[in-house]
């Protein structure tokens, strides 16, 4: 019999994200991360692969004007044993949906933080998301080759901006030009920091016990004496790490180090194939009823959570990126998807190694492929071979922008329509249709995604809009019964939208209006997500 079961195969998956505030270092990060797991030999691979990516392929014209990567990938490696998956989510400023909806795609999420400035703003909105997904967090306090916060002061952070349990595995010996490595407060030996070194090859010195002579070669009396009184403080003021807990999103252990000086990114990755759950059964429906999906079943079905277009504008192509939930996926297997109940021969699958593509033979869930197709898969497709099973829709965020959106040629207004249709349902941004009048209001949780909209809509629909300020600044999926909304849409005719799926939306002038509308109709609630599907 094989060994590779879908049950064994899956059980060795790991598959996570990196969430963090741009410059806290995620690309240096993921680049360590990538050279520990032995996928790639020098560091500085990672962006240079994506230059020749674009240039190789003429990349999306955005993505190279502003010199950032608008589209989230995967890469994937094998290391002691296991699969790692690292989702790759876009870390600027000006992120989109893709950023959370990638997040749905993952089973674990690195949380990186600057060990100077310790929870950032965006670090707190991508956080949020994981803990509506119930994703467990691993913490890397980053930069510790530089001055940073007191330890106490960021694990205090940790514990009051999150409400998670903060359980350091580790603990620093100074910061910054102090800094003198890091007590693995499990085993009680110390990992020595060598400021020199920033390659793997060089290496750091070896591990030595707290309780041994040659801890004297590494600390002097008194950085011992502070590490140790530190040590005994967080060991009685942290609760002790708690897998359990941990996986129910209740607690993060804390890892620090320097990933730019490739400092304790060994124990990260050793944390994460310990500690990050494999994937696990995901809840969906089969032809209505509902069921779990386990990892191990013999079907293969998996959901579409990112589709990425004009990898070439030339042709249509588009790459939809299936998280694989259940089976053993073989190359130019049939799928089927389940809304349309398309069949689809999935012949040339893309896996996404860290060294370059290469078209996947097998892959399991935790896995990601890259199915080229055209225009036939869109994010929220459930896949599978019977094309019975739904997987619970990705989750649409309400918007934090609307805008109005014209065409500056009138004669072109119906187009408008159908390709700002197409774009939504793409999940590129969202679309609101007034209920009365003849507006078309578009949402989107970052900037970036109307230059993203208006880039495609002038390159594959040939037309040029216009981004006006929308005279709201919230919306809403309402919820409750029929009767309940339409007597508060009947009240609030001139506020009320439909989205691409005939949802009602309330669009609000302030959040002050939602508490207000939201107090007053008790029995509707006013949803920030929407459950795709
Ligand atoms: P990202 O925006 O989160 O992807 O951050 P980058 O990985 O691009 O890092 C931002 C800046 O911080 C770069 O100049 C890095 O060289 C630097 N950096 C990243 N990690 C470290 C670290 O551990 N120590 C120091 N001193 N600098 C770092």
């Amino acid at each position: 019999m094989s060994i590779h079961t879908p049950a064994a195969e899956a059980a060795r998956r790991r598959t996570f994200a990196i969430i963090s505030h741009p410059d806290a270092g995620k690309t240096t990060l993921t680049e360590n991360l990538l050279l520990t797991g032995g996928a790639i030999r020098a560091a500085g691979a990672v962006r240079a692969r994506g230059e020749q990516r674009r240039t190789r392929s003429d990349w999306m014209k955005i993505e190279r004007e502003r010199g950032i990567s608008v589209s989230a990938s995967v890469m994937t490696f094998d290391h002691a044993g296991l699969m790692f998956n690292l989702l790759d989510t876009p870390g600027h400023e000006d992120f989109s949906e893709d950023t959370y909806r990638t997040l749905t795609a993952a089973d674990a999420a690195v949380m990186v933080l600057d060990a100077a400035k310790g929870i950032e703003p965006q670090t707190l909105k991508l956080f949020e998301v994981c803990r509506l997904r119930d994703i467990p967090i691993i913490t890397f306090i980053n930069k510790m080759d530089r001055e940073a916060l007191d330890p106490f002061e960021l694990i205090d952070e940790i514990a009051s901006k999150l409400a998670l349990d903060p359980a350091p595995l580790y603990w620093p010996a100074g910061s910054g030009g102090r800094f003198k490595g890091v007590l693995d407060l499990r085993r009680q030996q110390f990992l020595p920091y060598a400021r020199k070194s920033s390659t793997d090859e060089e290496g750091h010195p070896d591990p030595v016990a707290l309780k041994s002579n040659a801890i004297s070669t590494h600390l002097d009396p008194d950085e011992l004496g502070e590490l140790e009184e530190g040590a005994m403080l967080v060991q009685e003021a942290a609760k002790p790490f708690d897998p359990q807990s941990f996986l129910e999103g209740h607690m993060t252990p804390i890892f620090f180090g320097s990933a730019l000086r490739h400092f304790g990114v060994n124990q990260l990755l050793e944390g994460l194939g310990a500690y990050a759950p494999p994937p696990k059964a995901v809840k969906a429906t089969r032809a209505g009823d509902e069921t779990h999906v386990a990892p191990g079943d013999a079907e293969v079905t998996g959901f579409v959570f990112k589709v990425q277009a004009n990898m070439d504008p030339n042709h249509r192509d588009r790459i939809a990126f299936l998280r694989l939930c259940s089976g053993e996926f073989k190359r130019g297997m049939k799928l089927k998807v389940q809304n349309t109940g398309r069949q689809l021969s999935v012949n040339s699958p893309i896996m996404f190694f860290a060294s370059d593509r290469e078209l996947a033979e097998e892959a399991y869930a935790g896995d990601v492929i890259g199915i080229p197709n055209h225009g036939v898969l869109r994010v929220g497709d459930s896949l599978s071979e019977t094309g019975a099973l739904r997987f619970a829709g990705l989750p649409n965020f309400a918007p934090e922008i609307l805008r109005r959106v014209r065409v500056k040629d009138p004669l072109k207004a119906k187009h408008l329509k159908k390709a700002l249709e197409g774009l939504a349902e793409e999940g590129v941004t969202q679309l609101f249709r007034p209920i009365i009048g003849s507006d078309f209001i578009v949402g989107a949780v970052g900037q970036l995604q109307f230059e993203v909209m208006a880039d495609r809509l002038s390159g594959e629909y040939d037309l040029d809009v216009i981004f006006e300020a929308a005279p709201y600044a919230e919306a809403r999926w309402l919820s409750g019964s029929d009767a309940d909304i339409e007597d508060f849409g009947s009240k609030h005719r001139t506020a009320m939208a439909e989205d691409i799926d005939g949802q009602a939306v309330f669009l609000a002038k302030s959040a002050w209006e939602i508490g207000y509308v939201s107090e007053r109709f008790p029995k509707l609630s006013f949803e920030r997500t929407k459950e795709r599907g």
